[in-house]
C-alpha cells in the first residue's frame, strides 16, 4: 500500500496513478465510488470488466437474462461453461469478476429494472452505467437519474454502428432533450434482428468507461459534451454537438417524470393458467406489423392476418397485435417476456 499522502493505495493501480489525468487523487475517488451497471449483455460485459479492473469501489451489476450460445460472439466475460450451466448472466459476471479484483464488492443482481423496482435497485449509487438493450429501461433511467441528480452514461450499439454520450443531471442535456420520445415501437432494430460485430461493442463499452473514469476521479471538466457516433464497417467517427439542454425538456425542464410513475413503460402482466405474459403498450401506440414480419422473416416461423402476426422463435410463441399488445407464450417470467419483447418486437 503506498499511503504517502494518507490515501492508502494499492500498488496494483500505479499505472492509472501514473496517468497524469487521475493521480493519486483521482484514483482514491475511484476506489470510493460506487457504479451500478443496467444490463450485462455485450456493452455490460466490456464495461464490468474495465471497471473492475480499474478498481471502483463497489459494482453492481443488474441483468435479467441468462448466457446463450449466441452471447459469446462478443459477450467478453462469458464462456462455453456458463452456457452449460445456463448462469444467469449477472451471477455469471460477478463469478469471473470477484477473481479479477478481490477489492471491489462485485454483485451480481438477477432482476428487472422497471418501475416498481428501480429505487432499489439504483438508489444511492454514484454512477449509472447504460449496458441496457432497450428504450424503457433508457427513458426509465433518464428519469430517475434527472430526478435525484446522479450522471449516467448511454451506450447502444447494432450492427457496426455505435452511439454514446454521458448525461450530467443539471449540466448535459438529459436523454429526453436529445430524443423527447421513445423511437415507436416495432420501429427500432436490435442486435437480435440486424446482428453486431464484436469491435463495436468493445469500442462504445470503452468509451463509456473512460467518460465513467472522468466522472468518478473528479474531472468532470474533461467529461464529453459531444454525441460520439461510430461505424466501424464505413469508417465514420464523428462527434456530434449535443442540442441546448431545453428548459421545456419534461424531465430536466419541467421535472415530470412518467417513465418513474410507470405511465408511459410497458405494461407487463401474466396471464393466469396459460404460461403466458402479456405486454401492453401505452395507449394509442400503432405498430407496422408487415415491417415486423419482414425483419422475423429469417429468424421464425410467421402467421399473420390483418388483426396479429404470429412467430415461433426460440421456443416461445410471440404473438403481436397491431397495438403493440404482445402476448409471450411459453413463459411466466416477464422479465424473459420482456427480454424477448424487446429482442424481436422493438423499443
Ligand atoms: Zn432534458
Amino acid at each position: 500500500m503506498d499511503s504517502s499522502n494518507g490515501t492508502p493505495i494499492h500498488p496494483r493501480y500505479s499505472r492509472q496513478i501514473l496517468f497524469n489525468g487521475i493521480g493519486r487523487e483521482g484514483q482514491a475517488r475511484i476506489c470510493a465510488s460506487r457504479v451500478v451497471l443496467v444490463g450485462c449483455g455485450a456493452l455490460g460485459a466490456v464495461q464490468a470488466s474495465l471497471l473492475v479492473r480499474a478498481g471502483v469501489g463497489e459494482l453492481r451489476i443488474i441483468d435479467r437474462d441468462f448466457v446463450d450460445e449466441t452471447n459469446l460472439q462478443r459477450q467478453i466475460l462469458f464462456d462455453e461453461e456458463d452456457v452449460r450451466a445456463v448462469l444467469p448472466k449477472a451471477v455469471a459476471a460477478e463469478n469471473k469478476l470477484r477473481v479479477v479484483n478481490s477489492l471491489v464488492k462485485v454483485e451480481g443482481v438477477v432482476e428487472d429494472v422497471n418501475p416498481s423496482s428501480i429505487e432499489r435497485l439504483l438508489g444511492g449509487f454514484d454512477l449509472i452505467m447504460d449496458a441496457s438493450d432497450n428504450f424503457d429501461v433508457r427513458y426509465l433511467v433518464n428519469d430517475f437519474s434527472v430526478k435525484n441528480g446522479i450522471p449516467w452514461v448511454y451506450g447502444a450499439c447494432v450492427g457496426a454502428n455505435g452511439l454514446t454520450f454521458p448525461i450530467l443531471p443539471g449540466e448535459t442535456p438529459c436523454l429526453r432533450c436529445i430524443f423527447e420520445n421513445k423511437p415507436p415501437a416495432g420501429i427500432g432494430m436490435s442486435c437480435d434482428t440486424a446482428g453486431v460485430i464484436g469491435p463495436i461493442v468493445g469500442m462504445v463499452a470503452s468509451m463509456q468507461v473512460a467518460e465513467a473514469m472522468k466522472i468518478l476521479s473528479g474531472a468532470r471538466d474533461q467529461v464529453s459534451r459531444k454525441i460520439s457516433s461510430l461505424d466501424l464497417w464505413i469508417n465514420r467517427h464523428e462527434m456530434v454537438e449535443l442540442p441546448a439542454r431545453s428548459p421545456e425538456c419534461p424531465c430536466c425542464g419541467r421535472h415530470e417524470y412518467p417513465f418513474l410513475d410507470g405511465m408511459l413503460g410497458a405494461d407487463v402482466t401474466t396471464l393466469c393458467g396459460r404460461n403466458s405474459v402479456q405486454i401492453r403498450r401505452q395507449e394509442g401506440t400503432r405498430v407496422n406489423l408487415d415491417a415486423i414480419a419482414r425483419r422475423l422473416g429469417p429468424l421464425a416461423q410467421l402467421e399473420q392476418n390483418k388483426f396479429l402476426l404470429r412467430a415461433v422463435i426460440d421456443g416461445y410463441q410471440l404473438t403481436v397485435f397491431s397495438d403493440g399488445r404482445a402476448i409471450i407464450n411459453g413463459t411466466y417470467d416477464m422479465g424473459v417476456a420482456k427480454s424477448l419483447y424487446a429482442r424481436y418486437i422493438g423499443n
